[in-house]
């Protein structure tokens, strides 16, 4: 069997499940065997069922008082054990930020070479892999050994499809989890605000670099963001003065986004930024440094002061 755990928030499915459960079924295909999906934590039937449609027709439910919340090195233990008892020739995830942390600690654990978001394989006694590496900058051909293998799927590369199964057999499993486990996890949570535009799923971006000059300075890119029914985001010099919290950050460790289009405030376009932001169809850049790398990459390019630039602009678009 190949395992693919299913990354869900208290029971609402994540789409780059999805993404996984589609690449998973094709090198289940190709080895011969079944998807069986891994679920930790407290689950819907409903859930189970919703994955008939990706093609499973087995799912463990890992189960655990301790597990409904993340808890990397436990969740990682309880997969273990899974993998332990079933065998699999692969266990596969998302390659999100909790999907590449959790399966490091699998690898760790089981003592297993483990590769993160790969794009295309190829089965056999190693797997031929391409993997997304640099941020997405480079596609680069790798092999993995190990008598499982550890993979997490690249985001937004797989398009999903369906293929349904006939209906999905549940099977509780509960591991056996010391307290040491739970050092880290998460004891709570901060709800964004309800009416909040998501960065990653915004239509349009206005991002703030440190040519905004302050907090108080994203004033006017809230704004703008408002006028426009968008998203506010910012670079990584942004959050690392506080200006902003992680959360707005844009980059490759931050968000990626891909919005019709993007307007860069006082951002230079550092190669950690660009990769965060070339998913984005149209780019509007705003910068007193007409040789920055975002001017010179962009579609449409303001070469002026942001502080001009954005009350003209937010003129204009409110009469
Ligand atoms: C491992 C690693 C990961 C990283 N991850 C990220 C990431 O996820 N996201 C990210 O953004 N960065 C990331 N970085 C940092 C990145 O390398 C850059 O340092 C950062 O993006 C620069 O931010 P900036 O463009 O706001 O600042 P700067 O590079 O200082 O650029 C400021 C720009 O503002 C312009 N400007 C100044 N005043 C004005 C004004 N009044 N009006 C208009 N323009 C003005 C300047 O001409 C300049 O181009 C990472 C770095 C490393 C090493």
């Amino acid at each position: 069997m190949i395992l693919g755990i299913i990354e869900h928030d208290r029971g609402q499915l994540n789409n780059q499940s999805l993404e996984m459960l589609t690449l998973a079924r094709q090198v289940a295909a190709d080895e011969g065997v079944g998807v069986t999906a891994v679920l930790i934590g407290t689950i819907s039937a409903q859930l189970a069922d919703n994955l008939a449609a990706y093609g499973v027709s087995h799912a463990i439910v890992a189960s655990h008082d301790g597990l409904d919340e993340y808890a990397p090195e436990a969740w990682a233990a309880a997969i273990g054990q899974i993998a332990q008892a079933n065998g699999p020739k692969a266990i596969m995830a998302t390659g999100s930020d909790r999907g590449n942390e959790l399966m490091a600690h699998v690898a760790a654990q089981l003592n297993l070479a483990m590769a993160a978001n790969v794009t295309q394989v190829t089965v056999g006694d190693s797997y031929q892999l391409t993997r997304v590496r640099w941020g997405g900058s480079l596609f680069e051909e790798a092999k993995l050994h190990g008598d499982i293998k550890l993979l997490t799927v690249a985001p937004l590369v797989q398009q999903v499809s369906e293929a349904p199964s006939s209906g999905v057999a549940v099977e509780t499993f509960t591991p056996e989890l010391d307290d040491k486990l739970f050092r880290v996890r998460v004891t709570s949570r901060e709800e964004p605000e309800a009416d909040k535009i998501s960065l990653a799923e915004a239509r349009l971006v206005v991002g703030g670099g440190r040519g905004v000059g302050s907090a108080d300075g994203f004033a006017l890119l809230d704004e703008l963001a408002g006028l426009l029914e968008g998203a506010v985001g910012g670079s990584r010099v942004v959050t690392n003065l506080g200006w902003r919290p992680h959360a707005d950050q844009i980059g490759q460790t931050g968000t990626r986004i891909a919005p019709d289009l993007y307007i860069a405030c006082g951002i230079s376009g550092a190669i950690q930024h660009w990769v965060g932001c070339k998913g984005a169809k149209k780019i509007l850049a705003i910068n007193t440094d007409p040789e920055a790398p975002m001017m010179t990459k962009a579609d449409y390019a303001v070469i002026g002061d942001l502080h001009e630039v954005l009350p003209a602009l937010i003129a204009e678009l409110q009469k």
